[in-house]
């Protein structure tokens, strides 16, 4: 998929905003009274572009609600066709697909413990060869990109044109705001590797709570991702899954007006971003030439502590480097965490340069 060729029709899909697309809809179809009052608000907001609703749910742990299946496509079905409104479900299984294309499903998604199981995703492959459907790749649950490249790819493999990433986010063992961390590097660089993929994102999975909801989803219009899927719930408060980060429609509404949504194409001040660029790619230089000489007296070092037996690995010496280069990036208000990392990175290289003498 390096040269994945294709271009997704985009267009398609997004009617109500040139630049953005919008997927919505509760976490769960829980009955046809919550899925079509639900559906009813957000197609009268006029910014929906596709409905969505969990029919099948992966969760944790058996004996939860895992959603009402083949009986939610029939609801999904009608209110397609009374809204005149796509339709967007989580498929796991070829027999999801099977059913979710008899129903007339216009869009189908491939959930976060799907996309880390090869094997699941290329039963699922298999089950789309041959047919036209627009799928919807979520990233893994753990922060490893060649999972998503590969899931990205064994659809391509299969035929499948109408291809999109979604970001909600990676789990991490440790404590934090976020319900799964953004990561956003990672995005970026899906990005970076597929210009022409089409990335929406999650904010509602990322975050994991109402709160912060907007805030995630301004980042991902100011990164030119290029849509994004937030659950709602006409009662969000009694919401059967991830009940406490749906939105009401209502507020989905604010939050959609309140987005500044920045152009993709670079039309504007091109003199200005063009003179500036050209500083980056100078300082980008420098910083390249200041890298090679430091490991070039690296090296001798190396060489030196290797004629006297000295260890490579000097406990005192990194710690008054760290200490010393932290205080200075302080005072030059680099962040720390950024300037922590990349001196890391920097040691790393040093130690490997010494010890491949
Ligand atoms: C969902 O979209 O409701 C869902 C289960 O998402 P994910 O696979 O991202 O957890
Ligand atoms: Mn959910």
């Amino acid at each position: 998929m390096e040269s994945m060729p294709h271009i997704l029709d985009f267009d398609q899909w997004t009617h109500h905003h040139k630049d953005m697309m919008l997927i919505s809809g509760p976490c769960s179809a829980e009955s046809e009274e919550q899925l079509r009052a639900t559906a009813q608000a957000l197609v009268a907001t006029g910014k929906l572009d596709v409905l969505r609703a969990g029919v099948w749910k992966p969760r944790t742990r058996p004996h939860a609600f895992e959603g009402h299946g083949e009986k939610a496509l029939q609801w999904l079905s009608a209110i397609k066709k009374e809204m005149q409104i796509p339709v967007a479900v989580e498929v796991a299984q070829p027999k999801h697909i099977e059913l979710a294309l008899q129903y007339g499903i216009d869009m189908l998604w491939i959930g976060a413990r799907t996309t880390v199981n090869p094997f699941s995703i290329q039963a699922l492959a298999d089950a789309l060869e041959g047919t036209q459907t627009t799928v919807l790749v979520k990233n893994p649950t753990h922060p490893e990109i060649g999972l998503w490249i590969g899931a990205l790819e064994r659809f391509y493999a299969a035929g499948i044109r109408q291809l999109m990433a979604v970001h909600r986010g990676f789990h991490s063992y440790r404590p934090s705001a976020y319900r799964n961390m953004p990561l956003w590097e990672i995005p970026i660089e899906l990005k970076r590797r597929f210009p022409k993929l089409p990335i929406l994102v999650d904010p509602s999975h990322i975050c994991g709570r109402r709160d912060t909801i907007a805030a995630v989803a301004q980042q991902a219009m100011d990164l030119g991702m290029d849509g994004l899927m937030i659950e709602s719930h006409y009662q969000p408060h009694t919401a059967l899954t991830d009940a406490k980060q749906q939105l009401t429609p209502k507020d989905l509404d604010t939050l959609i007006s309140s987005l500044k949504i920045r152009r993709h194409q670079l039309d504007l001040d091109t003199d200005y971003l063009a003179q500036t660029r050209l500083q980056i790619d100078k300082l980008d230089n420098e910083l390249i030439q200041l890298l090679a000489q430091r490991l070039k007296i690296v090296e001798d070092i190396g060489r030196y502590k290797q004629a006297h037996n000295i260890p490579v690995y000097q406990v005192d010496r990194w710690r008054h480097i760290i200490k010393n280069r932290l205080q200075e990036g302080k005072n030059q208000g680099v962040e720390e965490e950024f300037l922590l990392k990349l001196l890391q990175l920097i040691h790393k290289a040093s130690i490997q340069r010494q010890t491949n003498l």
